[in-house]
């Protein structure tokens, strides 16, 4: 079996979902992998390193004209090279973390014409069909497919005997692309400005550890707060929406919207190419994020991944969108006639998660008792996975899960951006943290500053 591996390199590491991909891809018997990346020069000697590890062939796409493709024109760029090569399947990282679209796998596997599985947690068996667990479920596809994997394992370290091998890099001659398709000049989506994000910061009112359940019971039953995803008084004509969650968004942009209850991107394509609106909303769910770009590469529309806030002049659909681990939010627009987005429209549930962080992690058993005596399920950091305390199901974050509780109840947790960026969500935010300085307490509405054990004793 032949596999293609497609690597991004971000601040000079690779990212770290295409370290997953790598490893699984690696792991198959008697599999001839090959890596293949679209980046600048720079790039070469960390994917010269791949070599290491068995990776049989390494190629680095690399040429002036590629600079600033969106997702479109990198997945374009891509299945060019990857046409004229023999491969039985692709295996992309779920996504990049500094773009977080999660877009260029959907669309590379449409316009290769191959299959597709999104969110691979566990490859059950990869023959003449792959089966896979994935966070949608059991899916299985017959080869040639392209799948997306999660964090699900740890790149290998080279041998020490292992030799340093060469890489081939190809200029877009060699790689044979229509440079109209290729760069930013190519892509359908401009980035209009980027801006510091402190759109999940809160006012953090600091509680006593006895006042923390009559907290808890009035917020569960307090009513729920309204996440306001348009910003302007304008609206475009007429939208079609991707299911109920869309179009209540929808509404907030648009004068009329049509709501499609399909789930066949190649169906939904049909109907977009038919009707021909001037934009289309997707819930920003894994199945909105799964078909949305399959239709964006089949139509070759503009898509914006994971709105969190719409604006529009009645002409143009103005985006906004966390980026760079949400460090940023980028305001984004389409260029292309038809201009597609999707949109947050979780409303927190009613759910509440208990989430402990390092800081408890060698006492997780007290957060699943917490968790069981007020009725929440329990979450973790990543600090916590990577210490084998709880399986990455649980992991909330930039390369975890997006959670949208009513109440997160934050424990032991510092509040980096990778971890908040994935909680903004939610309803309420309890932090719970010794250190008064944590910025954790930034995105909280309650906070307690006291440690784990002296909550426990102190809080009835
Ligand atoms: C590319 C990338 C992706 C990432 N993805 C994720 C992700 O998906 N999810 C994620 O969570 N992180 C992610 N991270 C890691 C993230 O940057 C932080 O390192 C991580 O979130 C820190 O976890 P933590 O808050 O549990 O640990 P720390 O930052 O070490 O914080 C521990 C906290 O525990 C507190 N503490 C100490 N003792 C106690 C006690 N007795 N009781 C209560 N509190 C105590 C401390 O005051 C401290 O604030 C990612 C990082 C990168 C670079």
């Amino acid at each position: 079996m032949r596999i293609a591996v497609c690597v991004k390199i971000v601040d000079g590491e690779i990212n770290p979902f295409d370290e997953c991909a790598l490893e699984e891809a690696l792991r198959i018997t008697d599999a001839e992998v090959f890596a293949v990346s679209m980046c600048p020069q720079s790039a070469a000697e960390k994917l010269r390193s791949l070599t290491r590890l068995g990776v049989k062939e390494v190629y680095l796409l690399s040429d002036k004209l590629y600079a600033g493709s969106d997702t479109l024109a990198t997945a374009y760029i891509l299945s060019e090279f990857l046409k004229k090569q023999k491969f039985d399947c692709v295996f992309c990282g779920r996504q990049t973390i500094d773009g977080d679209t999660a877009q260029v796998g959907p669309c590379l596997a449409t316009l290769l014409g191959i299959g597709l599985i999104t969110n691979v947690m566990k490859i059950c068996s990869i023959d003449e069909t792959a089966v896979c667990e994935t966070r949608l479920g059991h899916m299985s596809v017959p080869l040639p497919a392209l799948l997306t994997i999660e964090r699900i394992n740890t790149l290998r370290f080279p041998s020490i005997r292992s030799k340093l091998g060469e890489i081939t890099v190809l200029n877009n001659s060699q790689v044979g692309a229509d440079r109209n398709k290729c760069g930013l000049s190519g892509s359908a989506t401009r980035v209009l400005k980027t801006f510091e994000n402190s759109a999940g910061k809160r006012k953090c009112k600091f509680i006593k550890p006895c006042e923390f359940l009559n907290i808890l019971s009035e917020l569960k039953q307090s009513g729920k707060k309204n996440i306001k995803i348009t910003e302007s008084d304008k609206k475009l004509p007429y939208v079609i929406a991707i299911g109920d969650d869309a179009a209540k968004k929808a509404c907030e942009v648009a004068d009329k919207v049509e709501t499609i209850y399909e789930n066949d991107p190649f169906v939904i394509a049909g109907i977009i190419k038919k009707k021909a609106p001037p934009a289309v909303l997707w819930n920003a769910d894994l199945v909105g994020r799964r078909n949305a770009p399959v239709a964006a590469a089949l139509i070759n529309a503009g898509l914006c991944a994971d709105c969190t806030a719409l604006e529009t002049d009645g002409e143009t659909l103005y985006m906004y969108r966390p980026a760079r681990g949400g460090n940023i939010i980028a305001k984004i627009m389409c260029i292309t006639p038809v201009q597609m987005a999707t949109v947050r429209c979780a409303e927190p549930s009613d759910d509440i998660i208990v989430s402990g962080g390092r800081g408890v992690a060698e006492d997780f058993d007290k957060i699943h008792a917490l968790a069981k005596k007020i009725g929440a399920e329990v979450g973790a950091s990543r600090a916590v996975i990577d210490k084998n305390v709880i399986s990455y199901e649980a992991q909330i974050g930039l390369t975890g899960k997006s959670v949208s509780p009513k109440i997160y109840i934050a424990i032991g947790i510092s509040g980096a951006v990778q971890h908040t960026c994935a909680i903004e969500n939610s309803d309420f935010i309890i932090a719970i943290n010794p250190d008064a300085s944590a910025p954790i307490f930034e995105y909280a509405d309650y906070g307690i500053v006291i440690t784990f054990d002296e909550f426990l004793s102190k809080m009835q």
